[in-house]
C-alpha cells in the first residue's frame, strides 16, 4: 500500500490563507504545484510513501470565476488546463485548493463530483497514472487533503506538514485521541493535542555519541512514536561518560552506537518504534530513512555530514536541529576555560545555512570525505601534512552534551507547541556555559548562496543526483 503526505513550505501556506479566506465569506479557489519525495519502504512502517513538497501557489484569476458564495465555487477550466501543462512540463503534481467558509474539514458531495470531473480532464490530458492531490482550508486555517488516483478513487493525506518558525500538524481526527497514560503529566502543561501531534512524529537522530544519546532518549519521554537513529560508531570505553544507555559490557563487545540507544529506548517500554542505521548519514542506504522523517537532530561532528543534513533540510523540507559543542582550554594543567559554547540552529528555508552563519569549515568537510572514499589518498596527504591532524581527542564533559541535547529538544517543543509565545523561536541559540549567557548570533546569507540566498531548492524533493550534490 502507498500512503501520502504533504508538506508546505510556511510562505505558500500563507499566500493560500490570503487568497482562500478573504472577508467576503466566500468561497474561493487556487493552484498549487508540488515537487515529489519517492520513499521506497518508509522503514518504521513498511509502506511505500510519496511526500509531496509545495512548489509554488498560483491563485485561480478572479474573472474566470463563475460563482463564489459561502457554500459553492465554480470556474473556467482554461486556467487547469494550463497549469497541468506547467505541471507535465516540470514532472510536477497540481493540486485544487479551496476554501469552506462554513468551517467544514473535508469535502462535501458537491466537491467529489467536481473533483471527479477535474481528474479526468487530467488523466485525459496527462496521462492515466496523473493524480491530481485536492485540499480545503477552513477559517481555522486547517487543512484536510485527498490524493484522487483515479475519477472514482481518491486515498487520503496521512498527514499535512506547514513548515516555517511553527511546524503545524493537520491530520483526521487530530485533538480527539484518549491519549496515552504515561504522558498525562505532560499534557497537562502543554495540553493534549501537542502529544498526538509527539506520537505521530516521525524523528531522526544523526549521530549518538555524547549529545545524540541525549537527544535520543529525550524523544521517547517527550512522547515521539517513531525515531530512527543513524551512526557508524562503535562505543569504546572513552565514550561511557556521556554516552547515554552505554554500558562497560557495550564497550568490550565493540557494540555499534545505534544498537546500543535503540536497545535503551526500547527498554523504557514506552511503546516507541526505533530503526537503526549503522552507516554514515550519506550513505544511499539511509536515503528512505531520511527522506521518512518529519524533524532531524543532527548530532554529528563531522563537518561533512552536516552540510549534508542543510541540503536534505531545504530540499525535503525536513527541518533539521543542528547541535554542536566547542570546548576549548589552555595547555595548562589544569587547563583553563577558553571557551565553553554549545549551539542550536534550526536548518529550514528562508534562514542563513550553516556556511553562511560560518559553522561548518568546507575545508575540513572535503578532506573528511576524502579521509572516507579514498583512505590512501588521505594517509598519503595526511603524512604530508597536507591535511589538518585530527590530532588530540577534544575535551568533552556529559553535563554540557546533556544540557545542549535538552535545549534542542525544548525548540522542537516550541517549534510544535508556541509556549514561549510568538517570539520564543530561536533559529540560532548560542549558550556560554562558562560565562552563564545566552547569545543569539544573527547572520546573512551570503550574496549567491545557492542555499539559502535563493529559494531553487527548497521544496525540490528528488532530483539527480541526490540532493544535487556532486560525489
Ligand atoms: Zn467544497
Ligand atoms: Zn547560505
Amino acid at each position: 500500500m502507498t500512503t501520502y503526505s504533504a508538506t508546505f513550505q510556511a510562505a505558500q501556506a500563507e499566500e493560500l490563507q490570503r487568497q482562500l479566506l478573504r472577508t467576503d465569506g466566500c468561497e474561493h479557489a487556487a493552484y498549487i504545484l508540488f515537487n515529489k519525495a519517492n520513499i521506497h519502504v518508509d522503514p518504521w512502517h513498511r509502506q511505500t510513501h510519496i511526500k509531496y513538497l509545495s512548489a509554488k501557489v498560483v491563485p485561480v484569476p478572479d474573472e474566470q470565476v463563475l460563482e463564489s458564495t459561502p457554500n459553492l465555487i465554480s470556474w473556467q477550466t482554461a486556467s487547469f488546463i494550463r497549469r497541468l501543462k506547467e505541471a507535465a512540463t516540470n514532472g510536477q503534481a497540481l493540486a485544487i485548493i479551496h476554501s469552506h467558509p462554513g468551517g467544514l474539514r473535508g469535502f462535501s458531495l458537491q466537491d467529489d463530483e467536481n473533483e471527479a470531473e477535474l481528474v479526468r480532464l487530467a488523466q485525459n490530458r496527462n496521462g492515466a497514472d496523473t493524480p491530481l492531490l485536492s485540499f480545503v482550508m477552513t477559517p481555522d486555517k486547517v487543512l484536510t487533503g485527498r490524493v484522487w488516483l483515479s475519477p472514482k478513487y481518491h486515498a487520503p493525506m496521512r498527514l499535512i506538514r506547514t513548515i516555517g518558525d511553527s511546524f503545524n500538524l493537520d491530520y483526521a481526527g487530530r485533538g480527539t485521541s484518549a491519549g496515552r497514560q504515561a504522558f498525562d503529566r505532560q499534557a497537562l502543561a502543554f495540553g493534549k493535542a501537542l502529544n498526538e501531534d509527539l506520537s505521530r512524529l516521525r524523528v531522526g537522530v544523526v549521530g549518538c555519541g555524547g549529545t545524540g544519546s541525549a537527544v535520543a532518549m529525550l524523544l521517547p519521554r517527550i512522547g515521539v512514536g517513531n525515531v530512527g537513529l543513524i551512526d557508524n560508531d562503535v562505543v569504546d570505553v572513552t565514550n561511557l561518560n556521556r554516552l547515554h544507555g552505554a554500558r562497560q559490557a557495550d564497550a568490550d563487545a565493540m557494540a555499534p552506537k545505534v544498537q546500543v540507544v535503540a536497545r535503551s529506548i526500547t527498554e523504557l517500554g514506552l511503546g516507541t518504534r526505533v530503526v537503526t542505521k549503522e552507516a554514515w548519514v550519506g550513505d544511499p542506504e539511509c536515503f528512505d530513512l531520511l527522506k521518512s522523517c518529519d524533524i532531524i537532530f543532527g548530532c554529528t561532528d563531522d563537518n561533512e555530514g552536516r552540510l549534508f543534513l542543510g541540503r536534505l533540510a531545504l530540499f525535503y523540507l525536513i527541518p533539521v536541529i543542528d547541535l554542536g559543542l566547542a570546548i576549548n582550554v589552555t595547555d595548562a594543567e589544569p587547563p583553563a576555560m577558553e571557551a565553553l559554547d554549545g549551539r542550536v540552529t534550526v536548518l529550514t528555508p528562508a534562514k542563513p545555512c550553516l556556511s553562511c552563519r560560518g559553522v561548518v569549515d568546507a575545508a575540513r568537510a572535503a578532506e573528511e570525505a576524502m579521509r572516507r572514499d579514498m583512505p590512501a589518498l588521505y594517509e598519503k596527504r595526511k603524512a604530508e601534512a597536507y591535511v589538518f591532524d585530527e590530532g588530540n581527542p577534544n575535551p568533552v564533559v556529559v553535563t554540557f552534551t546533556t544540557e545542549l541535547a535538552t535545549m534542542a529538544v525544548n525548540e522542537l517543543l516550541q517549534r510544535l507547541n508556541g509556549f514561549r509565545g510568538p517570539n520564543g523561536y530561536r533559529a540560532n541559540q548560542l549558550r556560554k556555559f562558562h560565562l552563564m549567557i545566552d547569545a543569539k548570533p544573527g547572520a546573512k546569507p551570503t550574496a549567491g548562496c545557492a542555499l539559502c540566498d535563493s529559494d531553487g531548492y527548497w521544496g525540490k524533493g528528488d532530483v539527480q543526483p541526490f540532493l544535487d550534490r556532486a560525489s
